[in-house]
């Protein structure tokens, strides 16, 4: 298997050169044509046409579909889309929850092939996290029958602010025991390969990139309002990460000034008015003590009164924060991800409105607004474990074994 030609390209150094670029240009994308390829690397369009010949004859890519049309009717150009050989490359993601291990394996064309989780008991080590994953990962590549030989990377979405320039979780209620440590060591003891990490918001926002709501889009803000406020920010195709890897982290932006105490010790934070329990404990004195944020949501969206209250009053909130931010960065077009979008249109409508209301740019569009709102495609947290496999397929590793 180590002559397995993509792995070697793939996590090859030299960086510069043409293959390096063309393999690193398919896995960001998926699927390209030779003549998108030479745009997107600077390649010539006749140097294109030899490196594919070659690749392809190294089964390092491969046409998924020819089609016998466009080869007919564009002589040593083809507009067939090329691809990376899906059984030589293949990427691991992982979500550490609070007391489940999420993982997906994707093959180097972008095909999801498996995703499984299982449940660990809460303030799990890394160690055992790890432990939990590796089996996983064995009892994945057993049921889709790839070769694990053919592990380009592992991805791990993380659920606090993370650092990714010292590739340290800065904080988390979830995992207390993975903060401060050098997480990518602790996984490249196991895994033999890079092992790249991110805050989870930004994994979300990279498989809504590459699978879902923004596919195809190069600029656009993801905003993930669930049991706490995340968000990312895309510029050019790729993660704003800012100093410390908190670009994004929107659930601090100040709503109110006068607002409801926040974890950071500040106030009227967008978090602090929309976190799960700023909503759960109004509702029940309507509801009873039992009430969940999944059941005020749903309620929500079947139109009872009080629950469309909590949740609308949230959006409002909610676009009053994105106007404010999209008054700096002007995206066109804004991701919405988390349970607050098991409310539906309740949710989204309200959050829209608002924004429109609060947005320095206006009526510039016929009825439609100049900055859409759209829910994500994946709901809880496939997200964060398909964004961790994009982070293999799109980032440098922080941290890499022997
Ligand atoms: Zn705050």
């Amino acid at each position: 298997m180590s002559s397995n030609e993509l792995i070697k390209i793939f996590l090859s150094e030299d960086v510069g050169a043409p293959a390096y670029k063309v393999v690193r240009a398919l896995a960001e994308r998926g699927s390209a044509s030779a003549i998108e390829l030479s745009r997107h690397t600077g390649l010539a369009k006749s140097t294109m046409s030899a490196l594919v010949a070659e690749l392809k004859d190294a089964s390092v890519i491969i046409e998924p579909e020819p089609s016998k049309d466009a080869r007919a009717s564009s002589r040593g150009r083809p507009a067939v889309q090329l691809s990376l050989n899906p059984q030589a490359g293949t990427s691991v993601g992982v979500l550490p929850g609070p007391d489940f291990i999420g993982i997906a394996l994707v093959d180097a064309a972008h095909g999801i092939r498996d995703e499984r989780s299982v449940e660990i008991k809460p303030n799990y080590s890394v160690d055992q996290g790890v432990e939990a994953v590796a089996e996983l990962v064995q009892q994945a590549y057993a049921a889709t029958g790839l070769q694990r030989e053919t592990l380009l990377g592992v991805g791990l979405a993380m659920p606090g602010p993370f650092n990714h320039r010292t590739g340290v979780m800065l904080r988390s209620t979830l995992l207390p025991n993975w903060v401060d440590l050098d997480i990518g060591a602790h996984f490249a003891k196991r895994f033999d390969v890079p092992v790249i990490a991110d805050n989870e918001s930004n994994c979300a926002a990279i498989a809504e990139m590459t699978w879902g709501a923004a596919l195809g889009q190069q600029d656009f803000l993801y905003a993930k309002f669930d049991e706490g406020v995340g968000g990312a920010v895309i510029v050019d195709g790729r993660v704003l990460r800012g100093a410390l890897g908190a670009a994004g982290e929107i659930g601090h932006f100040m709503v109110d000034p006068d607002g409801p105490l926040c974890t950071c010790g500040s106030r009227g934070c967008l978090e602090a008015m929309m976190r799960w329990d700023a909503i759960v404990r109004p509702a029940r004195a309507l509801f009873g003590e039992n009430i969940t944020f999944p059941q005020i949501a749903g309620r929500a969206q079947e139109g009872d009164p009080g629950c469309v209250r909590l949740i609308s009053d949230a959006a409002a909130a909610a676009g009053r924060a994105l106007a404010g931010i999209c008054a700096v960065l002007n995206p066109p077009l804004i991701v919405v991800g988390g349970r607050y979008v098991l409310a539906g249109e309740v949710f989204l409508r309200a959050m829209q409105e608002s924004f429109d209301r609060h947005f320095h740019i206006r009526d510039q569009t016929d009825g439609g607004s100049v900055t859409p709102i759209v829910a994500g495609t994946f709901s809880n947290n496939r997200d964060s474990t398909l964004g961790a496999v994009g982070l293999v397929l799109r980032e440098k590793p922080f941290t890499r074994s022997a």
